[in-house]
């Protein structure tokens, strides 16, 4: 799968306008998600520098009790100005174990990173709104498809709804929130 994705900073945005627009396009609120992301560094090469990340995320929707564990590789970025990268997912089931894999195998864990995240969908496109702790508020667009080919469209898709947001693609953030939060205290 790739995972076609802009991320905007919402510090000097007004996040209500955002929504109300939102919701006026026909998207309705999915979930209000809680995360912990941990992120591992690999054995054989920095994936700071290939742009690559493992990461072990806990999701729990606010309001029930029903955590999800999901490990997931990213590969590089595939385009100079969104987000966009090739995304394998499964979901496991045993937290502790799965990090004490990784870390039996050399992969070095970083400090998670956590953030509860409020998701609007209309039909195959997602909008977050994400409060990261140590990081601030952003905003994310993502739309999954399978092939190259459908790539470049989704991106249109996704900066075109950006610009129905009123939101200048100026704007767009590539930096992760690993990335932002060691640029705001580590
Ligand atoms: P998702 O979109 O899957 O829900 P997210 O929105 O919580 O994820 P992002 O900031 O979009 O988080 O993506 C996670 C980022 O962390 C990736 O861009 C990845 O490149 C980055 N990353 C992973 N490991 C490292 C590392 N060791 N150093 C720097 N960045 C890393
Ligand atoms: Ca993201
Ligand atoms: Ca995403």
């Amino acid at each position: 799968m790739i995972e076609v994705e802009i991320k905007v900073n919402l510090s000097n945005e007004n996040p209500e306008k955002i929504l109300e627009s939102l919701l006026k396009m026909g998207f309705l609120k999915k979930e209000i998600k809680e995360q912990t992301d941990t992120y591992f560094n690999g054995i054989d090469r920095d994936f700071q520098i290939t742009d690559e990340a493992l990461r072990i995320r806990c999701s729990k929707t606010v309001g029930k009790n029903d955590e999800k564990i999901y490990v997931t590789y990213k590969g590089k970025k595939l385009d100079g100005i969104s987000k966009t990268r090739e995304e394998i997912e499964v979901e496991v089931f045993e937290v502790n174990s799965m990090h004490k894999i990784f870390e039996k195998l050399g992969f070095k864990p970083v400090r998670p990173i956590k953030k509860v995240r409020e998701i609007y969908q209309k039909e195959d496109i997602e909008v977050s709104f994400d409060d990261v702790l140590d990081v601030g508020k952003y905003l994310e667009i993502e739309k999954v498809v399978s092939n190259n080919f459908e790539r470049e469209s989704a991106l249109f898709e996704l900066l075109d709804l950006l610009k129905s947001l009123n939101i200048s693609t100026d704007k767009l953030e590539k930096r992760s929130y690993l990335e932002l939060r060691r640029g705001n205290r580590e």
